[in-house]
């Protein structure tokens, strides 16, 4: 297949849905949220591929106890943990900065879209680099998306910029699924629930955007842990608080 051309709309006949999981400011857990709702989905018996469109930060790989490959001899989609799965991070060693301008980054995620044999799937679910600048709404009008999940932290500081990602995308008139609070609360030894942070962001956001709040997942070390070490914390460890809040995320969507 060709590559796209810029501003070519894309389509993907075999994916029943497309889903962005975007967010305003980086560091929020979006990659986390990404992976953990795809392996999530799957455990629902759903065919599922993920996509990791942040080329200046791919998480996937490392998140599923990927690295680098041989290009020559891989074929793409990599499939894992029963996901198919596509990033940057397959192909370009990250210790090498990429610097690319929007333009070329929205070319290298068309390409994810249009050349890899994504075959049929159920979701294909879109990790989006953090942010609302040109990269982030290009791919927004051209990935052919059945909707967005915009992920925030309580704080303010994060709040602010997920308010611009739930505007950007109804701007391009892509629907919005609604917001996910990460880090919403901690659940200690006692089994209490303690909002470490300011809680209700999430809740006023998505009120105030008229969109669904689909979900608060708690703040647990075993995500950090069990994204570093190559499978998420969903298949990891599945009775979890963790792990049953994206379970419940996974059935909203
Ligand atoms: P982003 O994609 O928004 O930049 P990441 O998904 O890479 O954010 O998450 C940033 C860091 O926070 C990672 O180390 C991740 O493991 C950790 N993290 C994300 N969500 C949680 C959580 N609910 N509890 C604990 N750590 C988390």
């Amino acid at each position: 297949m060709s590559p796209p051309m810029p501003g070519q709309k894309f389509s993907l006949p075999g994916v029943k849905h497309v889903i962005a999981v975007a967010s305003g400011k980086g560091g929020v857990g979006k990659s986390t949220v990404a992976a953990n709702l795809a392996v999530a989905l799957h455990m629902h018996g759903q065919r599922i591929g993920l996509m990791d469109a942040d080329i200046y930060g791919p998480s996937v790989p490392m998140m599923f106890g990927l690295g680098l490959v041989d290009q020559t001899r891989t074929p793409f989609p990599i499939e894992r943990q029963g996901l198919k799965l596509m990033s940057m991070g397959f192909l370009v060693d990250p210790n090498q900065a990429v610097i690319w301008r929007g333009p070329k980054v929205a070319q290298a995620v068309g390409s994810f879209l249009v050349q890899i044999p994504w075959g049929d799937l159920d979701f294909l679910i879109i990790d989006l680099p953090p942010g609302t600048g040109d990269a982030q709404l290009t791919l927004s009008q051209q990935a052919p998306l059945t909707g967005a999940i915009v992920v925030t932290t309580p704080q303010d500081v994060s709040l602010i910029d997920a308010r611009k990602g739930v505007r950007m995308f109804q701007e391009v008139r892509v629907p919005v699924l609604g917001v996910v609070e990460n880090m919403s609360y901690f659940v200690g030894d006692d089994g209490k629930r303690y909002e470490i942070f300011r809680s209700g962001g999430g809740k006023k956001l998505a009120a105030e955007a008229g969109v669904s709040l689909l979900g608060e997942l708690p703040i647990d070390p075993r995500v950090a842990e069990c994204g570093d070490a190559g499978e998420p914390i969903v298949s990891k460890y599945p009775d979890s608080v963790v792990a049953k809040a994206y379970v419940a995320l996974a059935q909203s969507v």
